[in-house]
């Protein structure tokens, strides 16, 4: 027996590292023995093509011979290989790999079958020919392999995130046949985490000396040149790792997963085969590994799938199945968790569940968000409202500031609902089963003793193709091993119902996730923001006028399969890394084509339903003039009539709520707008609301509200003042904005072109000005102020080519208020106005959707806008941001000509009050001109029905889905989905069950309560309950 010795920590751990080490030692240690013979394939010939081609063509395409070592590209090209193997029969018994390694992403195809992902930097290289060969396995093979030529993470330059070099090329450095021994690999893994355990659980943890003292053992009895030395190896480890952990131990749900952006650094194309090669990979794990359980998300990229790869997507059904492949989510894609409207949530649920369910036999129970730059405080009602009661994501671990308080919890919304959240508190979406992360896992979470399971999601994500075997067999060996937490391979069902059973000590957060990074993805990729706001408002209005015209009319059809073609569209562009313009150029190029498809041919949705609501009479010009309004209030305002003689003319109409009044003689404004050029080159403006000085660079010098003789903008001060920054973040260029770039404000006030009057008053006062940014970018305003309303409109152009600058538009106001209201989802939330806190100083640029507000009691002002998201109001000044100028990862991002419109709007009494909430959707939603025939009726006035409580804004009316398995309701119901914007003098009842809702948002099912009157036809209503009141709505004819 060898004599015992007193051992050193250091050269006992290393002895052990050396011994299972990659670079050292190799021809004598137990690594080396990792691979047995090899030998190069048959053949190997290739084609090259720009597109993304099927299967089915590739393999007619002519092959030419080719050589391991060749480099293939330019980037995003493709490279298909055939690939002739023979395995040596000499190999019997063994196991052989076909072993691929290049710099590309690949997919190995065997008899027409997607098999493989093959990505190094997603630790696979090697497709599994046989796990033993006998005689009766064919020896020789054809395979196939899809090299796309784009790594990972695309092909950017120099780093991740720069724009990607397009002429990049990528090698295949090895192709061969290798035996693979599996004992050895067993072996590996066992010295891995003995060796972890023995250096992470520190030397005042007697476990970690255990752990090091059975590696040193193992070494001992391990002769690399003798395999059956290795089982009494195995057993040594194997004795260890069955030592249990006492019954208080915390439990880790391991859930395998491979999170895809479904549009990033890559185009969308390539995601639809970062899914096939991902899942291809997961397979064949879940046909080896009968626990292992796959969580996947996103239905818009099962649909790619089912249409691209229907072998594929079977073989994922099958797996469905037996519980291993579980969808979760809810959702059709990942969508930003900010900017999209509510009714765009409403439909990310509607879509993504419909789907869900249609295809896999279930709802999603949790919403899945793990990588979003922020979570909206009206989501938990929104989920509770699509059947979804659970959440789970991780960002807010990225928080600069602040740390959050909480792993799991119950996250509440602005009008109460609650849904159970979890942060696995391993920080990451992409773990990959080692004993630190194990170890993180136990030490970050912060609900100790209240919470004693959490969520480990293991695999690499982004075409690293999801979890390997490694994860796996390390995650195998810790089920219940002390010193570690106990480990299971769960589903989400089974996590959240264990939490669910005992919620009795978890915390409560109220209001958003705010996520303290990435605050520039409100406003870079300015076109993005205004196809999106654009693309929701065409949608509602087609809608509202196809229910109308449906219900009207028997002839209409409604086009309800076009309709769910351009919401899906729109739906992908809400991606999150789309929608908040952290993409590269090609993507922005594709979202752009989704929107003008969305508005070209929405457009003509529009216009068919239009014709068909209002009778043949339309005409390019006409006489008479139909207005139509599909708000649910009455509206006066001026528009600009086309006339028979060619040329346009502004009118103030009424347009009553939900409908259309024929214009036959304008109103006359009982306070025309005055315009007065003063001496001093300034020009004062007055409707009788407001009184407006301007000087000649077109900024307010003074507004005042004439009802409540206030003034709004502070003694020597300027509202609607440019301001540039400098806009370098820290790394993440087209995601962060820092808190330093406050300090390098510069107004801009070089004047191009002074303020000149363009309406001289009547209906309209408007005046114009132009002013310099720098050599290459530009401002032109006109600012308009019209009879009758309640605020001063910025019709804005900027031509703008700028590097790492910021452009903001700022007002000072009179104002002093500890909070800011924004418009959010369905609803608003106040944020604070001072940097108490490093949670308020935290929120230096935020996030609000049509509107912002500063009030105090009696008075306020609002800023409104047409398209940005990007807000700060800061002590008394409100700023609305405008444009950026990143380079990364779009080096053209933002360069060029924009257009956008803002307006200021002074108020007596609370924004409510003032129906500021209501003036913001009228500049987001221009009533319609349709000139009409003069037979028209001389003045039809129609509404299709009108709300009494001005708290209730109707989102939106749109014909129930009918489904096979449901009567055809068609031309009969109309559902709407009604958001509740404050809780006024709303009557009291019965709150929905969340069941009902959902099923409102998902079936066509007839609610027996909250009718509606639509022109004699019923309508169902779901209620949006904001503002901590459950409510149901009242409404009339
Ligand atoms: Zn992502």
């Amino acid at each position: 027996m060898a004599s015992l010795v007193l051992k050193n920590r250091r050269t006992t751990l290393e002895r052990g590292e050396k011994f299972t080490s990659e670079q050292y030692f190799t021809r004598a240690n137990l690594r080396g023995r990792l691979f047995g013979p090899s030998c190069p394939v048959e053949s190997l010939s290739y084609f090259l093509t720009p597109l993304r081609t099927s299967y089915e063509k590739a393999v007619k395409e002519e092959f030419k011979p080719v050589k391991v070592g060749a480099s293939f590209g330019p980037t995003w090209w493709t490279s298909w290989f055939r690939v002739m193997v023979t395995i040596p029969t000499a190999w019997k018994g063994e196991e052989v790999h076909f072993v691929w390694e290049s710099d590309g992403e690949a997919l190995v195809w065997r008899n027409s079958i997607p098999v493989q992902g093959l990505t190094k930097e997603g630790e696979k290289i090697s497709y599994i020919l046989t796990e033993k060969l006998t005689d009766e396995d064919p020896h020789s093979l054809e395979l196939y392999v899809e090299l796309a030529c784009n790594g990972l993470f695309g092909a950017g330059q120099g780093s991740m995130i720069s724009p990607p070099d397009p002429n990049r090329s990528f090698t295949v450095h090895r192709a061969e046949l290798v035996v693979f021994n599996r004992a050895v690999h067993e072996l590996l893994i066992d010295f891995e985490i003995l060796s972890d355990m023995a250096k992470l659980l520190g030397t005042d943890n007697q476990r970690s000396y255990q752990a090091l003292y059975t590696a040193n053992k193992m070494v001992n009895v391990c002769d690399v040149e003798d395999p059956s030395t290795f089982a009494k190896a195995r057993r040594l480890a194997a004795d260890f790792f069955q030592q249990q952990n006492g019954a208080s131990q915390h439990t880790v749900h391991a859930m395998g997963h491979c999170h895809i952006d479904t549009a990033w650094l890559w185009p969308f194309e390539e995601t639809i085969r970062k899914c096939a090669r991902s899942w291809a990979s997961a397979l064949r794990l879940m046909e080896k590994n009968p626990n292992f359980i796959f969580a996947c998300s996103q239905a818009q990229q099962l649909q790619w799938v089912k249409c691209w790869y229907p072998v594929l997507y079977t073989q994922l059904k099958e797996y469905a199945e037996k519980g291993q492949f579980v969808t979760v989510g809810g959702t059709w894609v990942e969508m930003d968790g900010n900017l999209p409207s509510g009714e765009s949530m409403v439909r990310q649920f509607l879509q993504g569940q419909r789907f869900f369910q249609q295809e896999f036999g279930k709802y999603c129970c949790e919403f899945w968000l793990p990588d979003t730059f922020g979570y909206s405080a009206q989501l938990p009602q929104i989920m509770q409202g699509c059947g979804v009661t659970r959440f789970l994501t991780q960002k807010l671990s990225w928080n600069l500031v602040n740390e959050f308080p909480h792993h799991t919890f119950f996250w509440e919304g602005i009008d109460g609902s609650r849904v159970l959240t979890h942060f696995p508190p391993g920080n990451s979406y992409g773990l990959h089963g080692k004993v630190a992360e194990l170890l993180d896992t136990v030490k970050n979470n912060k609900d100790k003793g209240r919470v004693n399971d959490s969520v480990f999601l293991f695999g690499f994500g982004d075409g690293g193709g999801g979890p390997t075997q490694n994860m796996l067999d390390r995650l195998q060996r810790l089920q219940n091993t002390d010193g570690l937490p106990r480990v299971k391979q769960s589903s989400p069902e089974t996590f959240f119902s264990i939490l669910e059973a005992d919620t009795t000590m978890l915390c409560t957060w109220v209001g958003e996730l705010f996520l303290e990074l990435h605050n520039g993805t409100y406003t870079s990729q300015a076109k993005i923001k205004k196809g999106n706001r654009k693309c929701e408002c065409i949608l509602r209005s087609i809608e509202v006028v196809c229910s109308l015209a449906s219900v009207q009319k028997d002839s209409f059809e409604y086009p309800s399969a076009q309709l769910q073609h351009l919401w899906r569209l729109l739906l992908l562009n809400q991606f999150h890394d789309v929608l908040p313009g952290s993409c590269i150029q090609s993507v922005v190029e594709d979202a752009m084509k989704f929107y003008e498809e969305i508005q070209s041919r929405g457009n003509e949705l529009l216009k068919e339903a239009i014709q068909c609501l209002l009778g043949g009479s339309v005409q390019e010009t006409g006489k008479n003039i139909n207005v139509l309004n599909t708000l649910s209030w009455e509206r006066t305002e001026v528009i600009s009539m086309p006339r028979l003689e060619g040329d346009e003319v502004l009118a103030l109409v009424k347009v009553p709520s939900v409908g259309f009044a024929t214009v036959t003689n304008p109103l006359v404004p009982s306070h025309p707008v005055i315009v007065t050029s003063q001496g001093d080159g300034s020009v004062l403006m007055e409707n009788g609301i407001l009184k407006v000085v301007f000087d000649s660079l077109g900024r307010l010098t003074s507004v005042t509200h004439l009802l409540y003789k206030r003034e709004t903008i502070p003694e020597g001060c300027h509202g609607n003042q440019f301001v540039l920054f400098d806009d370098i973040p820290l790394y993440w260029d087209a995601w962060d904005v820092m808190d330093y770039h406050l300090e390098t404000r510069k107004p801009i006030s070089e004047l191009l072109k002074p303020l000149e009057i363009v309406c001289p008053g009547g209906v309209r006062g408007s005046v114009r000005h132009s002013i310099r940014i720098s050599d290459t970018s530009k401002i032109r305003q006109e600012i308009i102020l019209d009879a009758c309303c309640p605020y001063i409109k910025f019709k804005t152009e900027v031509e703008w080519h700028e590097t790492h600058k910021f452009l903001k538009v700022e007002f000072p106001t009179t104002v002093r208020s500890l909070n800011a209201t924004y418009e959010i989802q369905f609803g608003h939330l106040q944020r604070p106005t001072h940097q108490n806190t490093s949670w308020d100083w935290a929120r230096f640029e935020v996030w609000g959707h049509k509107w912002a507000d500063l009030s105090e009691h009696g008075f306020g002002v609002a800023l409104l806008n047409d398209c940005k998201y990007g807000y700060s109001v800061h002590r008394n000044v409100m700023t609305l941001s405008l444009l950026r100028a990143p380079k990364a990862p779009d080096a053209t991002a933002d360069m060029g000509h924009h257009q956008f419109t803002y307006a200021l709007m002074p108020h007596a009494g609370s924004f409510q009050e003032a129906n500021v909430i209501q003036f913001a959707y009228n500049i987001n939603y221009p009533l319609h001109i349709v000139p009409a025939e003069p037979s028209v009726s001389a003045s039809c006035f129609w509404s299709a029905f009108s709300i009494q409580s001005p708290a209730i804004i109707l989102e939106t009316i749109k014909q129930k889905p009918s489904l096979p398995s449901m009567p055809e309701y068609r031309s009969t119901w109309v559902s709407s989905f009604l958001g509740l914007q404050h809780g006024l003098d709303v009557g009291q009842g019965p709150a929905l069950g969340s069941g009902e809702s959902c099923q409102q948002l998902v079936e066509p099912l007839a609610l027996g309560d909250g009718k509606l009157e639509v022109a004699g036809v019923d309508a169902c209503l779901v209620l949006g309950c904001f503002d901590g009141s459950q409510a149901r709505a009242l409404a009339s004819t």
